[in-house]
Parts: C-alpha cells; sequence; structure tokens
C-alpha cells in the first residue's frame, strides 16, 4: 500500500547508520512502490558534498549493503533522481535556510535524527526556529535515548518544547522486526496461547540477545554506555514488555504502549545478587575489550545476565532470565518462553519428559518454533522426544511472501503513516531507566570490575549459575 508523498530529510545522511540501513531501505521501499515517484529523500550533514556527489554516496552504499536490489539499475537511478542534499550543521546556523528551502510544505515532512544523540535537542531547537516544526512534521530520533533517568528526562522536555509527543518517534528497531511483530500475532491471533500465557504454566522466560562481534569501532560511545544502556534498557525491555504485557483493548498505539509501560512499572528492583556483569578478554585472533578502548583500565560491562520479576497477578513466580552480549559464541537472539512439565507422567521415568518451549528466534533466521513431546516412532516402546513444530517464515510463506521488509524501512514507513505503535513513549523510556538506574549505581558504588569471559564463549561461568541455582539452563547460543 502506497503511503501518502512525503519528504524525509536524514541528518547524518552520509553516516553508517543512513548508508548501512535508512537509504538500503528506502529503496527498496521504491521499488515495492510504496514509496511514491513524488516523494524526497534528503540527506543533511556536515559533510561538504553536492547533490551528485550525495548521489553517487548512496549508490555505492546500497551497492554494498543491498547488492540484489542495487542490480534494478533502472529503479536505482529513478529513486536517486529522488535525492536531495544539503550541507547542514547542527550546531551552527550553516545550510538551515538552505534545507527550509528544500523541504516542500505541502506534503509530510519527517525528519530523520540518525545523529549523535548531543544533536538531539539542537535539531529540534533549529528545526522549531527554521519553520519546519509545524504541526504535521515528525522526528525520528535514534538511540541512545539518554544515559539515565535524569538525561532521558531532559531530553524528553527539550523534545516536548518544540514537538507534541504524537510527533516524536523514539526508535527501537527490535520492534519492528517481523517475528516481533509475529509474537503479537501469536499471542493474540490464537486462542492456543493465551489461556497458557501466566505463571500458571509458564516456568520461566529467557531473552537473549548475543553478538559475535566485539564493539569494534564504535569503542568511545560503547565504553561510556555498556551492555546494559546500550542493549537492556532499551531491546531486551521491549521485547520483555510485549511478553509480559496484558492483551491492549485494540493495536493502536496508546492501548499497546500503555500495557507496556505498566509491565516495565510492576517490575522489581533487581537484586544485585541476580546481576552478573562481564567484559570480554582477548582471544589468539582478536583483541580483548580493553584493547579495543581508550581507557585501558575500563570497568565497563560487555555483557550482563540477569533475573527479573514482573510482580502483577499474571507473573508473580516465574522469572524473566534476560543475558545480552558482544563477542560470544554466535550472533543470535531468541526469546524462550519454558513451559512447565506435565503434572505427572503417566509413561514412567524412563520415557522422558520434556517441557514445551515457545521460540521466538530474532535472528538469525526469524521465526517462531513450538517444541511438542512426541513418541519416539519405533517399535521400542513408550519412549518421548521433543520435536519443533516449526514456523520459520522463509519457508512456510514460500521466497516471495518471505521477501519482508527490515525493521528499519518497516518503521519508516509507519512513521510516514503516522503509526507510533511500534515506537518508545516518552514514559515508557523514563520508566525503563527508572528501572535500571539504581542496578547501574549499585554496582558503581561497590566498584568491582565486569568478570572476564572468554571470546567465543557463553559470557561468565557465574552467568550460567545464575540459572543453574534455580534448577534450570540457559539455552544454547547458536
Ligand atoms: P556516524 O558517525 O557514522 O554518522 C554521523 C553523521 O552525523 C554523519 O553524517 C555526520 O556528517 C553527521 N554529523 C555529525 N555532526 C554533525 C553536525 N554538527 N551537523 C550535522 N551533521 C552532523 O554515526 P552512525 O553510526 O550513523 O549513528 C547515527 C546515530 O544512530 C547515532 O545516534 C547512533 O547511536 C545511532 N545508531 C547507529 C547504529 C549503526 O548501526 N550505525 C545502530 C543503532 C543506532
Amino acid at each position: 500500500i502506497p503511503v501518502d508523498p512525503f519528504d524525509l530529510v536524514i541528518f547524518g545522511g552520509t553516516g553508517d547508520l543512513a548508508r548501512r540501513k535508512i537509504l538500503p531501505g528506502l529503496f527498496r521501499r521504491f521499488r515495492a512502490g510504496q514509496m511514491d515517484a513524488e516523494s524526497r529523500v534528503i540527506g543533511a550533514a556536515r559533510s561538504d558534498l553536492d547533490v551528485d556527489g550525495y548521489r553517487a554516496m548512496v549508490r555505492e552504499a546500497i551497492a554494498e549493503f543491498d547488492p540484489a536490489s542495487a542490480r534494478d539499475s533502472e529503479a536505482l537511478e529513478a529513486f536517486l533522481g529522488r535525492l536531495g542534499y544539503v550541507v547542514v550543521d547542527a550546531m551552527g546556523e550553516t545550510g538551515w535556510d538552505d534545507l527550509e528551502r528544500e523541504v516542500n510544505s505541502d506534503r509530510i515532512r519527517a525528519f530523520y535524527f540518525s545523529v549523535g544523540p548531543r544533536l538531539f535537542g539542537e535539531l529540534a531547537e533549529r528545526l522549531h526556529k527554521h519553520g519546519m516544526a509545524d504541526h504535521d512534521s515528525r522526528i525520528v530520533v535514534e538511540k541512545p535515548f539518554g544515559r539515565d533517568l535524569e538525561s532521558a528526562k531532559a531530553l524528553n522536555a527539550t523534545l516536548a518544547q518544540h514537538f507534541h509527543e504524537h510527533q516524536i518517534y523514539r526508535i527501537d528497531h527490535y520492534l519492528g522486526k517481523e517475528t516481533v511483530q509475529n509474537l503479537m500475532a501469536v499471542r493474540f491471533g490464537n486462542t492456543l496461547f493465551e489461556p497458557l500465557w501466566n505463571s500458571q504454566y509458564v516456568d520461566h522466560i529467557q531473552i537473549t540477545v548475543a553478538e559475535s562481534v566485539g564493539v569494534g569501532g564504535r569503542g568511545e560511545y560503547y565504553d561510556r554506555a555498556g551492555a546494559v544502556r546500550d542493549m537492556m534498557q532499551n531491546h531486551l525491555m521491549q521485547l520483555l514488555c510485549l511478553i509480559a504485557m496484558e492483551p491492549p483493548a485494540k493495536f493502536e498505539p496508546d492501548p499497546v504502549r500503555d500495557e507496556k509501560l505498566k509491565v516495565i512499572r510492576a517490575l522489581d528492583p533487581v537484586e544485585p545478587g541476580d546481576v552478573v556483569r562481564g567484559q570480554y578478554e582477548a582471544s589468539s585472533d582478536a583483541p580483548g575489550y580493553n584493547e579495543q578502548v581508550e581507557n585501558q583500565g575500563s570497568t565497563t560491562e560487555s555483557f550482563v545476565a540477569l533475573k527479573a520479576h514482573v510482580s502483577n497477578w499474571r507473573w508473580a513466580g516465574t522469572p524473566f532470565y534476560l543475558r545480552t552480549g558482544k563477542r560470544l559464541k554466535a550472533r543470535a537472539s531468541e526469546i524462550a518462553v519454558v513451559f512447565k512439565d506435565a503434572p505427572h507422567s503417566i509413561f514412567g521415568a524412563e520415557a522422558g519428559r520434556h517441557a514445551n518451549i515457545l521460540t521466538i528466534r530474532l535472528q538469525p533466521n526469524e521465526g517462531i518454533e513450538l517444541g511438542v513431546t512426541i513418541k519416539e516412532p519405533g517399535p521400542g516402546g513408550m519412549r518421548l522426544i521433543d520435536v519443533p513444530l516449526d514456523m520459520t517464515f522463509a519457508e512456510a510463506l514460500g521466497p516471495d511472501d518471505a521477501d519482508f521488509p527490515d525493521a528499519y524501512e518497516r518503521l519508516i514507513m509507519d512513521v510516514i503513516r503516522g503509526n507510533q505503535t511500534l515506537f518508545m513513549r516518552d514514559d515508557e523510556v523514563e520508566e525503563a531507566w527508572a528501572w535500571t538506574d539504581p542496578m547501574i549505581a549499585e554496582w558503581e558504588a561497590r566498584g568491582e570490575p565486569p568478570l572476564p569471559y572468554a571470546s567465543g564463549s557463553s559470557g561468565p561461568d557465574e552467568a550460567l549459575a545464575l540459572i543453574h541455582r534455580d534448577g534450570r539452563h540457559w539455552r544454547e547460543i547458536k
């Protein structure tokens, strides 16, 4: 379905995120016919380029990050023809009058803040000053949204001076993933799961977001953040909310976000003994964390595992184990809803028992799988085995339908449509910081360094112990 004509300004239009995700994503929407031939994308950054130089840069970026789409050279040239470029300084006056001339007031106007967070407030102020913050314009704000409750509140207050909440799209690209939305379809579109979706039937929930890479070139930013600020407060928290929330009355922005907010508010403070922080060591072929950041004695964590409790009627007694980290065994993200064992085995101990596990896999191979216990085929008597009911989308839907949009392109189209359902509201972000701040303050006060872990492992042994002591175990990272 095509969206209305728009002008999208990408502040930071020459940056890594714009080249890797935003521009290739827009090109795919253009090819799909969703972005109409009138709409324009205007790069705005400090780099001294003219529009031809920008088009050449975007052509290269698309060829690098989506070579298959780039082969459609006719579409690519038409898309490049829709690009503009303005040299703009977010911190000064350069370029703002030019930008004002570029942006067509008859169309939907969206401004994507794909720049460092210290510029978010500056951009909002200057858009306002130059008359581009009118009632219908939208801003898209990248992560990180603050580094604690205080800074997030200050940023929300600055943005609120110039834009209404309904114009502010705080992006969390995890919410744009097909599987994450499917999680809601599975929960609320079937009668099968919802009656079992509570502490009476669910033993525990695990959320893992594992990366195999280290901090790479992002060391400067990452060392000031760490795994809790970079991943836990936003991405893992959002996933937890979608799993734990009550059914919203409608799949609309405020009903959904109200329910997520209630989950965050129901979270107990994390017990100091329920958090494990780690930092990766050097391996034979890769440097350790401390060799990749400026501060060689850094105590920033590149891994965190914790146990959380959602204290409400539905979830009391069902722990949520969350972990995320860099330089782990594999790049793998999943949510596992581990159901309780059948209350009694009629087949006897030798038949074996398997708990049902609903796995929502975010990467690789997005899909949802339900482990079901059946009889092992053959004459060997009643032996139980666990088989997956697999809904890997690429297989279930066939190659055409499975060519679903990447998270960023879907979310950008939602911005143009004015649909905030998959974006974080101001109060959600603040409550999430209110939950993580005391945890961070506690370990900072203790001054304990993170535990070392081997590159390519599953994190520190203590993270394994965190769940083992409850008689459970982490699912393998693979
Ligand atoms: P980058 O350093 O590659 O690019 C920064 C861009 O900002 C450049 O286009 C630069 O010209 C522009 N810029 C810098 N100072 C400016 C100024 N004063 N006025 C105008 N433009 C200015 O950064 P990036 O990796 O593209 O990240 C951009 C934002 O997206 C950051 O907030 C980052 O945290 C977030 N983010 C990035 C990624 C990623 O994969 N790169 C992922 C998630 C979130």
